[in-house]
């Protein structure tokens, strides 16, 4: 597996001296080269802010206070030819000009709400034009036409719907010509901010069924950020999980859903139906959502935690490969080999 974009210790805050709070704290994931990579959170938990991170697109007062994201580019066909790759090149160095070649051209964002995210007054093929025409400064209003045709009829909306004005179009619609948009430059990276929150449950599935057959056939990798950990398992590959601004667990999927670690992780699986088999009671996970401000010592899910013991509340857990388990990472002291006894309960 080749890594993509690295997330390497990145750390987010919002304000500044004694009363700021670390929206995203230390966080390490890989993103590796046609893969998709789902996180999931519950609100609050800094999915989103870190999606704007890596993107370069916080707005204070979030800062970037600790980190690096490095992108590893695509060697270009003439290097490939002489086989040199370059190192990577890390995102949060980038100056204005590196930034607007990177996004769209090497990664694209589609966030939350669509209808927020396109321009109300101008129509579809404008929108479409004005990307293309940003980053091909030679491309001709035929050329976008016809471009704007093929990505359209690419996510399944008719091109003869290009006429068409944001209001006009249903949310599923819209949905597609903001990922229609995403696919433009052709991107490496293309990175979901709860895509399809607003839409039904259906027409959900529709999009992201959509999705996992562009991936496969154009080949970028996908991180896809939702509160929805059942969606999420349907369509990812691997799956990271954070909690209070901290990663607590990352591994395939499959072993996400199958054989949860971390209690959080444990409490996220069993607050949904089973994806298919037979009914099982759903748990849920008591107590309220952390607050940022007042994170308890240690463990910041040990006020939630039906597992939580001594060393909880003392050390803060730090992510770890478990012995017999070298595809996950887990940040909780249960079954800790370095723990020291008195430290296991
Ligand atoms: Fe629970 Fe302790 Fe693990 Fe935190 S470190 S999840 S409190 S057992
Ligand atoms: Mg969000």
């Amino acid at each position: 597996r080749e890594p993509l974009l690295e997330i390497r210790g990145l750390t987010v805050d919002y304000g500044e001296g004694p009363g700021a709070v670390h929206a995203v704290d230390n966080v390490d994931i890989t993103l590796h080269r046609s893969e998709t990579l789902g996180l999931a959170g519950e609100s609050g938990s800094g999915k989103s802010t870190l999606a704007h991170a890596v993107t370069r697109l916080l707005r204070p007062p979030g800062a970037i206070t600790g980190g690096q994201v490095l992108y590893h580019r695509r060697a270009k066909e003439g290097a490939a030819a002489g086989g040199h790759v370059s190192a990577p090149v890390d995102v949060l160095a980038m100056n204005r000009a590196e930034l607007r070649a990177f996004r769209w051209e090497e990664i694209a964002i589609v966030f939350q709400s669509a209808m927020n995210a396109l321009n109300p007054v101008h129509n579809v093929v404008a929108q479409i034009s004005d990307t293309l025409r940003a980053h091909r400064p030679g491309i001709t209003k035929a050329e976008c036409r016809e471009r704007a045709a093929q990505l359209l009829t690419t996510v399944g909306v008719p091109a003869a719907r290009m006429r068409a004005y944001p209001h006009e179009l249903s949310g599923g619609m819209r949905q597609r010509v903001m990922i229609a948009m995403a696919l433009a430059l052709d991107p490496d990276v293309l990175v979901l901010d709860e895509p399809t929150t607003a839409l039904d449950v259906v027409v959900q599935r529709d999009v992201l069924a959509e999705l996992v057959r562009l991936r496969e056939e154009f080949g970028f990798a996908v991180l896809f950020i939702t509160h929805d950990l059942s969606l999420l398992l349907e369509v990812a590959d691997r799956v990271a999980i954070m909690y209070a601004g901290r990663l607590v667990e990352s591994a395939p999927a499959y072993e996400i859903y199958h054989d949860p670690q971390h209690p959080y992780t444990k409490g996220l699986v069993g607050s949904f139906p089973p994806l298919r088999g037979p009914r099982r009671e759903l748990t849920g996970i008591g107590g309220s959502p952390p607050d940022l401000r007042s994170l308890p010592p240690g463990c910041a899910f040990s006020p939630r935690c039906g597992h939580a013991f001594d060393r909880c509340t003392r050390d803060v857990p730090l992510l770890r490969v478990p012995p017999d388990d070298p595809e996950r990472l887990v940040a909780c002291h249960l079954d800790d080999p370095n723990g020291s006894a008195d430290d296991n309960p």
